[in-house]
């Protein structure tokens, strides 16, 4: 089978089977062999392995997976694309090919039964219109996991990357921050990719954490901080936490513990590191608990 990551081979495979790209799936396949090499070299797959790849497409970045890896699973939510898969594929016995919707798939259940529940690794050029709750349902999930390694829109990788005092630094970067830490490994432009994104792409690695940077006496209630802090950015941390509906905090109760913590209590949100936010709230979480009890 010829190798996809050439254009030439990537069109006659496109022509055919009179494939017509899905806008609504964010279809924008690789082909640049370059970039293929990059993302195989950053995500560091081993025979080992088993992975798992997010959107095969026709199976360009599948086929490097399946020379490289012990097992691969390619999740890919088109119909039309599986006789494709199952044509440009055929020559492997290490890849099995799941139509379905990434989102709403037990992948718990997956890790446990192809890699026996032990970490897994995660490839993919990603949709871009649903990257952030791939990522999120991935790291929430708490399913064993070693690495994500993706491409996504250049944009959202710099949030991911980003740190505190920067215009890009927000929700995103913490979230993603507190599962992993997160490396930039390549930019890629639009010509890499047929049909051409209206946006410039990067690949960034996750690098699972294995324990979050500080202890967290309530991961909802931090998450709830976060948010709260960056819904309002140009308000201050105190002002966003006590206009927050779902969050049981005055602005005297902000200040004060703000203070305790000797924070200045007109700091906003994006001068806050991670470690900050995660003291801030097992400090919420300390007061909150002694005025129940009171
Ligand atoms: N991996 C291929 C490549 O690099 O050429 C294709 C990448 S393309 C950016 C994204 C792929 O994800 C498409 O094949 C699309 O159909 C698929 N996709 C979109 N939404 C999905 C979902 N919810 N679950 C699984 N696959 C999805």
């Amino acid at each position: 089978m010829a190798t996809l990551g050439n254009p030439q081979h990537t069109i006659a495979i496109l022509q055919k089977y009179n494939f017509r790209f899905q806008k609504k799936y964010g279809q924008n396949f690789l082909i640049d062999t370059r970039v293929l090499d990059r993302i195989m070299q950053a995500a560091g797959i081993t025979q080992e392995d088993f992975v798992l790849e997010i959107g095969p497409g026709i199976g360009t970045m599948t086929q490097y997976l399946c020379e490289n890896a012990r097992s691969v699973a390619a999740v890919e939510i088109d119909p039309s694309l599986i006789p494709i898969l199952e044509d440009t594929l055929r020559d492997y016995r290490n890849v099995e090919i799941i139509c379905q919707d990434i989102l709403k798939m037990d992948l718990g259940l997956l890790v446990q039964e192809k890699n026996q529940g032990k970490p897994i690794k995660v490839v993919a050029n990603l949709p871009y219109y649903i990257t952030t709750p791939i990522i999120m349902g991935l790291f929430e999930s708490h399913m064993p996991i070693e690495s994500i390694t993706i491409m996504v829109q250049k944009e959202v990788a710099e949030r991911m990357q980003a740190v505190p005092g920067t215009k890009d630094y927000g929700a995103l970067s913490l979230a993603v921050q507190y599962y992993s830490f997160p490396e930039i490994i390549a930019n890629v432009p639009p010509h890499s990719f047929i049909p051409q994104p209206k946006v410039g792409s990067a690949v960034i690695r996750l690098a699972k954490r294995q324990e979050p940077p500080l202890p967290v006496e309530d991961e909802k209630l931090l998450f709830a901080i976060i948010r709260a802090s960056f819904q309002q950015r140009r308000k201050t941390l105190a002002n966003g936490l006590q206009n927050a509906p779902n969050l049981p905090i005055d602005k005297a109760l902000a200040i004060k513990v703000l203070e305790s913590l000797g924070l200045n209590p007109s700091i906003r949100g994006e001068a806050l590191s991670l470690d900050a936010f995660i003291q801030l709230s097992n400090a919420f979480c300390d007061t909150l608990s002694q005025n129940n009890h009171q």
